[in-house]
């Protein structure tokens, strides 16, 4: 299935007077958003936990993106500039083989900034990429062949998650059905989705949460292989579609979380980002992320750009590179 993405025409200076606009809403809306009613569940959820044994989650770091403090997450300081690393993960499983979910910044984003961020955010170095980070190539220095992996599931299309998508030519690109709807709507460089990273990718999973059963806190999930081993989970807000995948590594639940916690005070403190495509649902999911940790303690959240949390993730089937 083709995903034809529109770009629209967009101007540096349309691109500032956005930020500008959207900076001070934000900082004229501090009104606190009411605390959504999230049923205790883990309907679904079986007890006690059962882990996949053998299954493994690496994760790679492809670099980063720069970013204010208190842009990531409500509380935090105006002042202090914080490097938020591009995280890609690849799910080893003992019988489905490889599955990547999110495939970070691309080289592109190293050698032409200015597709992605413009002409400031070049000059501001919003964007940090070192040599020889794809995900593509640290798979092969670490001995994970990407021509082998079937599955990429993207959280959602922004440019930190598609930039290496290009390396996985035998793969299946899974994606919400409403973030797919988004981009093939129509495009703009405000919305953060690289049309030349998307155009020609020809085998896309759209995945339909509105008809997908509820799991435990969330309202949807899409059991992929149909045996508990790796769920994807609606957690739409940060964008139309984004999605989390839930996976059954052997010690414990790993929640890849995406863009739905940018940072774990994200979750963890319901601390709001300064933007979200619709910010009452992106609210609601860190509330069914929150409620479900509360329900099951051993579960780790895995933000979609906090390094802090990654490096602190200790179990044997989580492997840093
Ligand atoms: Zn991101």
């Amino acid at each position: 299935m083709l995903l034809v993405v529109k770009p629209r025409p967009f101007s540096a200076s349309a691109f500032i007077a956005t930020l500008a606009t959207a900076l001070v809403f934000v900082s004229a809306c501090h009104e606190p958003l009411a605390v959504p009613r999230v049923e205790p569940s883990l309907d679904g959820w079986t007890q006690p936990y059962q882990g996949v044994q053998g299954l493994k989650i690496h994760a790679f770091r492809t670099g980063a993106v720069r970013g204010i403090e208190a842009a990531a997450f409500a509380g935090g300081s105006w002042t202090t500039r914080m490097a938020m690393g591009a995280w890609a993960f690849v799910i080893e499983h003992p019988t489905q083989g490889l599955i990547v979910f999110d495939t970070g910044l691309g080289d592109r984003a190293r050698t032409e900034p200015e597709h992605f961020v413009g002409w400031i955010g070049a000059k501001l170095a919003v964007l940090d990429v070192p040599e020889h980070a794809t995900l593509g190539e640290q798979m092969k220095s670490a001995g994970l062949d990407p021509g082998d992996v079937h599955l990429v599931v993207l959280s959602h299309l922004h440019f930190d998650h598609t930039g290496d998508i290009g390396a996985f030519p035998n793969a299946t690109v899974a994606v919400a059905a409403a973030e797919k709807n988004w981009a093939e709507a129509g495009v703009r460089r405000i919305d953060f989705v690289d049309a030349d990273a998307l155009i020609g990718m020809s085998r896309w999973q759209p995945i339909n949460y509105e008809t997908e059963k509820p799991l435990a806190t969330f309202v949807a999930s899409h059991d992929f292989f149909g045996d508990g081993s790796v769920i994807g989970l609606d957690l739409a807000g940060h964008t139309p579609g984004n999605q989390g995948l839930l996976v059954r590594a052997a010690e414990a639940p790993v929640l890849l979380a995406g863009d739905a916690a940018w940072t774990e005070k994200s979750w963890r403190w319901t601390a709001r980002p300064i933007s979200a495509w619709d910010m009452s649902r992106w609210w609601e999911q860190i509330w069914r992320i929150n409620k479900f940790a509360m329900l099951e303690p051993r579960l780790i959240v895995v933000p979609g750009h906090d390094d802090l949390a990654v490096a602190s993730i200790g179990i044997a089937s989580f492997v840093h590179h």
